[in-house]
């Protein structure tokens, strides 16, 4: 049995039942689930035998019962010491938390497997979201292992694989000729009248449990020593938000004695609204009207819980920083060359914020730094084909290669 309790409005403290709620009736502040804390029971040691996914935190998460679940085996992802990478920017412990080999190939799988699993715990006969692409393709496929109707509210502009990716699993897909939150304005009318489980709409709480793992894995990957510091792409900040979530509960229920990570952000310049409010030193998040950025996933202009990612960034003494296309692209370029990983332009981002901040000294050299690599390159080919690959074109002859190339 998961321990979760009840849900508290994060505004005003109102506490409701588990049930199909987003919003406080009273102060329309957003709901979060809260567990019983005294009644799980867990030391390091139990995790030993358990699945190698984010089931493995079952009591964690916001589910009744485990016989239900939908699994396609999301979570457990590694998390790489970089060598090349550490050296390159003058870093002595830098880890890459690898969440690019998903089984949709992005964290949203993390989110998505509990979200679509409380769905059908709740009786509802069909799914969906609101996404920039990637929870679409998560969704879509946990609702396809579900046997459920699925339906995609998407900008009409995301990249092409993504859609494809989507529409491969049956999904019902809603193009909308807008922006990301133009189309979430639309799925949220529709969540008020039907019967649909959308999965970060009507269900959201339960929704981003999922992602809390993220940093319970990291946890337990690194010997049970939190890092002093992580970089997390931020789009609405729910992912900020529960990675945050994850350190604070391993810290409360013993399983880490120390809980000093600083949260930071990083946010593509063409749409950076929590960046620039932690720059200005506001408290309140000003809307980006229109954004484009070829980090496309990172593309919320009106991020849902942008002040709450704030003050969790400020509150951990963390940093929140931006960085433009050209940086982004050349992100995902110094972390395949130097590391081996393929990232989608929000690993970019990552990448680009992290030798931004040590280059400007506000990261020391020997800090344990752990960056979030949240999708794969492979859905975002556009992102990366303004450099055509160099390809050393031969005839099939061995002499063809004499002088071309140095063995
Ligand atoms: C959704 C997403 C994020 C962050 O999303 P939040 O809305 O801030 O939770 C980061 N990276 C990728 C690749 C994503 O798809
Ligand atoms: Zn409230």
């Amino acid at each position: 049995m998961g321990e979760a309790k009840l849900l508290r409005c994060r505004e005003c403290g109102r506490e409701y039942p588990l049930l199909k709620l987003s919003t406080c009736e009273e102060c329309f502040g957003p709901l979060d689930v809260v567990y019983d804390y005294s009644a799980i029971k867990l030391a390091r040691e139990n995790f030993a035998g358990r699945p190698k996914s984010l089931w493995r935190y079952f009591e964690l998460l916001p589910i009744r019962d485990k016989s239900r679940i939908v699994d396609l085996g999301a979570g457990f992802t590694p998390l790489h010491k970089s060598q090349r990478l550490a050296r390159e920017l003058g870093l002595k412990h830098l880890y890459i938390k690898d969440d690019t080999v998903n089984p949709t190939y992005s964290f949203k799988d993390r989110p998505a497997a509990v979200a679509v699993s409380k769905a059908l715990e709740f009786g509802l006969k069909a799914v969906g979201c609101a996404s920039t692409g990637n929870l679409a393709g998560a969704t879509a496929a946990h609702a396809a292992k579900a046997g459920a109707p699925c339906y995609i509210f998407i900008p009409r502009d995301i990249e092409l694989n993504k859609i494809l990716q989507i529409s491969i699993y049956g999904a019902e897909i809603i193009a909308v000729k807008g922006s990301y939150d133009d189309a979430n304005r639309l799925a949220s009318q529709v969540a008020d009248q039907c019967n649909l489980g959308l999965v970060n709409i009507n269900i959201r709480p339960y929704y981003v449990e999922g992602s809390k793992t993220l940093a319970y894995e990291v946890c337990e990957q690194l010997d049970w020593e939190p890092p002093d510091r992580v970089i997390i792409p931020t789009a609405s900040g729910a992912l900020l938000c529960a990675i945050h979530k994850g350190f604070e509960e391993f810290h409360r229920l013993g399983l880490i004695r120390e809980n000093r990570v600083k949260i930071c952000s990083a946010q593509p310049a063409a749409c950076s609204p929590v960046v620039s409010a932690f720059k200005a030193g506001a408290m309140e998040i000003t809307p980006v009207e229109k954004p484009r950025t070829v980090a496309k996933s990172l593309a919320i202009g009106e991020p849902a819980d942008g002040a709450y990612a704030l003050k969790r960034i400020r509150e951990t003494g963390g940093v929140a920083e931006a960085v433009t296309d050209r940086e982004i692209v050349e992100g995902i370029r110094l972390l395949a060359r130097m590391e081996g990983v393929f990232a989608e332009p929000a690993g970019g981002v990552t990448i680009a914020a992290l030798k931004k901040l040590v280059e400007e000294g506000r990261i020391a050299p020997d800090e344990r730094v752990v960056c979030y690599i949240t999708g794969n390159g492979l859905k975002t080919p556009e992102a990366i084909s303004a450099e055509p690959p160099k390809l050393i074109e031969v005839e099939p002859m061995l002499e063809a290669l004499t002088g071309l190339v140095a063995w």
